[in-house]
């Protein structure tokens, strides 16, 4: 029965990060959700119960005077800015802790096997957020927190693979020493946030752990394909990760209003088979999906809606 596999989390309590009109908005996930309970699949998903990230799971990614500052500051203000580009507002902080604890909770979920893989459809997303600070609409690192959490439950090989069209500064940063993470980034560039640098191989015991494949604005399908097979599959093989999480973006999605890049809704369908077809030789399978970009409402829908399809047909 298609879906049974697959573990979704999206939960109401995302909503509270309230962003007014800003392009990471509310309507995003509530059109996300529309869409997806349209699909004959949608009621065979796993639901789990899951809690917030504490403070300390939060805080072996994030300086823990910023988590703080961050849970203080929606408690005494409606709304204000941490960053000119990242709005908060009271809910923030309960959404974001909801949003880190949804990927820990999916992560742990399919490395003990329990599903094959998983999906965190949340608000904030985490990619840009970095040690001390909020940055590019993110404020924790839900991606980061769970691959810091997978650590603590054993895994010493975890691969990154994210294919928003911005680069995952954040990520990077939380794991370029690390040499049991393994970030790998497809990106615009040059492009908001700046970083992402072919030659920006990691350091120290890192060194050679993070791969970044800058793409000019403007690349299609193909483009990306070629990366993929030449460069992204062949570093995936060559470290054999236990484990796959995905910061799936769909801002390089042709419609995007925010990014330059010319994808159709069926790349992001090909893209999670070619990813799907690699954890199935290294790691049965087991894949871990985090939701960053995607700001044109009905492409987004479509694409998010493409992915799970995928993910949610072993
Ligand atoms: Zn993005």
């Amino acid at each position: 029965m298609k879906g049974k596999n697959t573990a979704l989390i999206w939960k109401e309590e995302f909503l509270k990060h309230d962003t007014g009109l800003h392009p990471e908005k509310i309507e995003r996930l509530v059109a996300i959700r529309s869409y997806l309970e349209k699909t004959a699949y949608y009621n065979n998903l796993v639901r789990p119960d899951f809690e917030p990230a504490s403070w300390e799971k939060i805080a072996q990614n994030h300086d823990g005077s910023y988590v703080q500052g961050l849970e203080n500051i929606c408690q005494q203000k409606k709304s204000g800015n941490l960053d000119p580009d990242t709005p908060f507002s009271s809910g923030t902080y309960e959404a974001a802790s909801l949003a880190a604890g949804a990927g820990m909770k999916l992560a742990e979920m399919v490395w003990k096997g329990d599903v094959a893989n998983g999906v965190a459809l949340v608000r904030p997303p985490g990619h840009h957020a970095v040690y001390k600070s909020a940055m590019g609409f993110c404020f924790f690192n839900n991606i980061a927190i769970a691959a810091r959490h997978l650590k603590t439950l054993g895994s010493q090989k975890i691969l990154i693979l994210d294919w928003d069209v911005h680069h995952g500064n954040g990520t990077e940063s939380s794991f370029y020493e690390d040499d049991s993470v393994y970030f790998v980034s497809l990106h615009q560039y040059p492009f908001y946030p700046g970083t992402g640098k072919e030659s920006d191989r990691g350091k120290g015991k890192g060194l050679g752990y993070t791969l970044n494949c800058p793409l000019p604005r403007g690349s299609v399908e193909a483009d990306y394909k070629t990366v993929y097979e030449e460069k992204v599959f062949p570093a995936l093989d060559a470290f054999q990760p236990e484990i796959i999480l995905i910061s799936a973006g769909f801002d390089a999605h042709k419609r995007d209003p925010l990014g330059g890049m010319e994808l159709e809704t069926e790349s992001f369908a090909k893209f999670t088979e070619w990813t799907k077809k690699k954890a199935k030789e290294h790691c049965q399978g087991k894949i871990v999906s985090f939701l960053e970009g995607g700001y044109d409402l009905t492409a987004l829908s479509e694409s998010v809606e493409a992915h799970v399809s995928v993910l949610a047909d072993s």
